[in-house]
């Protein structure tokens, strides 16, 4: 490393470089690193001894700063203890604010939403039309369910069949059936997530201050997540931004297989499953064993563990709705061949933009064959025959552009 050059830059972004800075350069990150795996000349050691040796200025334009799926898989392994997708957040950080950002997948239409929900009261929402009259919600109480981005999602792939909305509905069925009647917030926001991982800090703010506020309203002092990502927004990134949190956060897994919740007993279901791990439930908060728990209590069901599992699990690709090219792709079918290799009749997960994503891929895939991917919460009402019935899966295939190789 050039020190004098590393010295310059770090008093330029002393809190930036803190943790760059101990970089050793051993590249163990980069051999672990799966979107480094697909060829493209992305290389995280290579990415940080840039910010660290020249003017950090010079890595913001470069596109591989957004190829970062933020994964953490480069973390488990860095001997000096960087993180390397934190890292990632602060240089993001630091190119909004000079005008730079990822290339937006879906012509940018996510992002749009979310800086529309940030704007205020002059997008009000009807955000709860999905509901229907068999479900049982609360204006106030102590269990709140955070649906997330659910109802966007539910029109923007619906190309795609996924039905983000009926996971919704079965989480509030689940919880419904063990007494529980969840407060859902009228006015509910993005937990802001994508928005801080482009690197818009401003608007993820923003959105963070209105979902607070109206959980403060609602006297709730348990939130409940389908969405790994609001999970992880809300337990690490709202108390960096706003001070500890007033109440406690769960998977809803969690929720579903702990003591005090534990009263859910699914029914029987003669399958066999592979479980995904998402990145954000699994190596940013832990939670590994909670849906493997809640699948092992469903009678009859077989649960059988793909070759890279738990902290080895791999990303499904996703990141906040930028960058979606080749790598990706690459990724995709990677885990899709992973799961078709356990002869598992479903591969199911517990994040709705894993859903979106290994989707995505089997029905672009040049033989559109199984297994069927299913949402952790569909599955556990499906045992208990409380679920509505899936539509079926539609079949649009798109042209999807990209494959440039990362230069940095
Ligand atoms: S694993 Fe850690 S120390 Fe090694 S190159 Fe990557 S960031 Fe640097
Ligand atoms: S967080 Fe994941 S995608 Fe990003 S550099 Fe690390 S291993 Fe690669």
């Amino acid at each position: 490393m050039n020190r004098s050059a590393a010295q310059s830059a770090a008093q330029h972004n002393p809190e930036l470089l803190q943790d760059a800075w101990t970089c050793q350069g051993c590249g163990k990150c980069t051999a672990v690193c799966p979107v480094s795996r697909t060829g493209l000349g992305f290389s995280p050691r290579r990415l940080i001894q840039k910010a660290v040796q020249d003017n950090v200025d010079t890595v913001l334009p470069d596109r591989a700063l957004y190829a970062c799926l933020g994964c953490d898989r480069c973390t488990q392994v860095c001997k000096s203890g960087i993180s390397i997708s934190g890292l990632m957040l602060k240089l993001r950080a630091l190119a909004y604010k000079q005008g730079i950002a990822g290339k937006p997948a879906h012509a940018g239409v996510l992002q749009s939403l979310m800086r529309i929900m940030a704007s205020g009261s002059a997008a009000p929402q009807n955000r709860l039309e999905w509901l229907d009259s068999s479900l049982s919600v609360a204006d106030q109480g102590d269990v709140l369910y955070f649906v997330g981005c659910a109802p966007y999602f539910e029109t923007v792939f619906n190309y795609l069949g996924v039905q983000p909305l009926r996971t919704a509905r079965n989480a509030i069925r689940l919880l419904n059936h063990i007494g529980i009647k969840p407060v859902l917030l009228p006015d509910e926001r993005c937990c802001g997530h994508d928005l801080l991982w482009l690197g818009d800090v401003d608007n993820f703010k923003k959105l963070a201050e209105r979902n607070l506020t109206q959980i403060k309203a609602a006297q709730a002092r348990t939130v409940v997540f389908s969405c790994p990502e609001g999970l992880r927004t809300f337990k690490l990134d709202y108390p960096r931004y706003f001070g500890s949190l007033e109440f406690e956060v769960l998977h809803i897994s969690e929720f579903l297989t702990s003591g005090t919740n534990g009263q859910l007993k699914p029914g029987a279901l003669s399958t066999r499953v592979a479980y995904h791990d998402p990145c954000r439930l699994g190596r940013h908060l832990g939670i590994y064993d909670p849906p493997r728990k809640l699948l092992e209590s469903i009678p009859g069901l077989e649960l059988v563990e793909m070759k890279h599992t738990r902290e080895a699990a791999t990303c499904c690709g996703g990141t906040c709705w930028i960058e979606c090219g080749a790598a990706v792709k690459s990724l995709q079918n990677e885990r899709l061949d992973e799961a078709r290799s356990t002869k598992a009749d479903r591969l199911v997960t517990a994040c709705p933009k894993c859903d979106i994503h290994l989707r995505c891929a089997l029905v672009n895939a040049e033989s559109d064959t199984g297994p069927a991917i299913t949402n952790i919460v569909d599955l556990v009402a499906e045992s208990l025959r409380l679920t509505e019935p899936a539509k079926p899966r539609k079949a649009a295939k798109h042209t999807r552009k990209g494959g440039e190789a990362y230069a940095g």
